[in-house]
């Protein structure tokens, strides 16, 4: 289709990069982007790194104004859409309709509220208003409790650690980032941040937050008078759950990010989606991912182009002046091979699944290549090259 209506529910990465792409794919018709947040729609990664340094809001909007108008970009903010009827194809948010030829579902996630007492006194990292909020509280000298050590917790304790607050960070699992990086990488930012003076405490969840403490698991007290609640995320997908969308740990789609209803496709955060390497079903939090769907989605609308999407996952995450890259997806359980130079290769079985590295953007940049290659990338081709990519990068530029 290159007319019609077009809706995007949810102004955030994917939904905006919906929006841009179907332009740019010669899409012709209306294209309405509603958001339930307040302005423009803005990228959330520096929430948790340079924003709570500079407090520099506009330089985290996606595009300026203008770009809305000069593309013909209906945008509605601060509008949150209740109800997707089917029958009619109408995105509704009370008496308001929006009609659609196709809908595009990009809700993103929020924050997990796991079941500790007392979460009314923990704050959020997850919108631009969380993070203005923080700032103001880092304000002044703050004893912060940090519950959770993943990605979003440590970035934000790297930061109050550098501007002098004292940071405690706890978390239910034996080790940091346990979801997505090796044991390798967990113990070595585990020193880092310990390094820098954070008090982390593993293996330890949060039973109960109280006005000015966490009480952990082993009944001890850690005074805090910041709390941040940094204990994962939940995808938005109960407005698809109630229009009678498949859903488990989010919104399902096929291959090509296309619900069962052909009117509907959902991406980003919320979509759950075939992992083109295994088939599983899987769900990406990351900026790539977001982006990289909703450029197939409108590729797919536009000019019908319906290959499966098989874009490689990256990951990055900057923690003091570490900046963690992952090239490829790796489960917990997958086996590591720590390289001299500090990257570190994960593998299920025999097949590479992802490469790890600090502060190392050639080897990122290399693993990204090979892995969008059909070399076979086994653990016996690359012990023989002593894990080095660069002769693999050489035979897939001969192939
Ligand atoms: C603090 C922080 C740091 C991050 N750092 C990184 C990083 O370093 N690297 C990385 O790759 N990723 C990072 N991420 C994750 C990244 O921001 C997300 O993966 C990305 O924004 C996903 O895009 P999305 O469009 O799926 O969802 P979002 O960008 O979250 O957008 C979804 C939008 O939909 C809105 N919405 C939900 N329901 C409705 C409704 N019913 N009606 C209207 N609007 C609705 C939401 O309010 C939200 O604005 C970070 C996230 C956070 C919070």
């Amino acid at each position: 289709m290159d007319s019609g209506r077009i809706v995007i529910v949810g102004a955030g990465q994917g939904g905006f990069q919906a929006a841009a792409s179907l332009r740019q794919e010669g899409f012709i018709g209306e294209i309405t982007l509603i958001g339930d947040e307040a302005g423009l729609p803005y990228q959330r990664p520096p929430l948790s790194k340079a924003y709570l340094k500079t407090g520099v809001a506009d330089e985290l909007e996606l595009r300026p104004a203008a770009f809305f108008d000069a593309n013909a970009i209906t945008l509605v903010h601060g509008l949150r859409i209740d109800t997707i009827d089917r029958e009619a194809r109408e995105a509704v948010a009370g008496e308001t309709r929006f009609p659609y030829d196709h809908l595009v579902i990009a809700t993103g996630t929020r924050n997990l509220r796991p079941p500790i007492a007392g979460l009314e006194h923990t704050v959020d990292l997850r919108t631009l208003a969380d993070a203005a909020r923080l700032r103001d509280l880092l304000a002044a000298p703050r004893r912060v409790a940090v519950i959770g050590g993943g990605f979003i917790g440590l970035e934000f304790a790297a930061v109050a650690r550098t501007l002098g607050h004292d940071v405690t960070v706890a978390e239910a699992a034996p080790r940091l980032m346990a979801r997505v990086v090796s044991p390798e990488l967990s113990q070595r930012f585990l020193a880092m941040h310990q390094g820098m003076g954070t008090d982390v405490r593993l293996g330890q969840p949060v039973a109960r937050v109280r006005e000015g403490a966490i009480v952990l698991a082993d009944g001890s007290e850690i005074a805090a008078d910041l709390v941040l609640l940094a204990a994962g995320v939940r995808p938005n997908s109960e407005l698809a759950e109630a229009a009678g969308l498949a859903v488990a740990n989010g919104v399902v789609v096929d291959a090509q990010l296309a619900t069962a209803d052909p009117a509907i496709s959902a991406l980003g955060d919320c979509a759950v989606f075939p992992d083109p390497r295994t088939g599983r079903p899987v769900r990406l939090e990351s900026v790539q991912a977001a982006v990289d769907h909703a450029r197939a989605i409108a590729r797919r609308l536009v000019k019908g182009v319906a290959d499966p999407y098989a874009a490689v996952p990256w990951f990055w995450s900057d923690q003091a002046d570490w900046k963690l890259q992952i090239a490829g997806l790796a489960t917990p359980e997958d086996t590591a091979v720590g390289r001299e130079d500090g990257a570190v290769l994960r593998f299920d079985g025999d097949r590479l699944t992802a490469v790890e590295t600090i502060n190392d953007a050639r080897t990122h940049m290399q693993a990204r290549r090979l892995m969008a290659t059909d070399v076979p990338l086994t653990r016996e081709t690359l012990a023989a090259s002593d894990y080095d990519l660069g002769p693999l990068m050489k035979a897939a530029r001969g192939r």
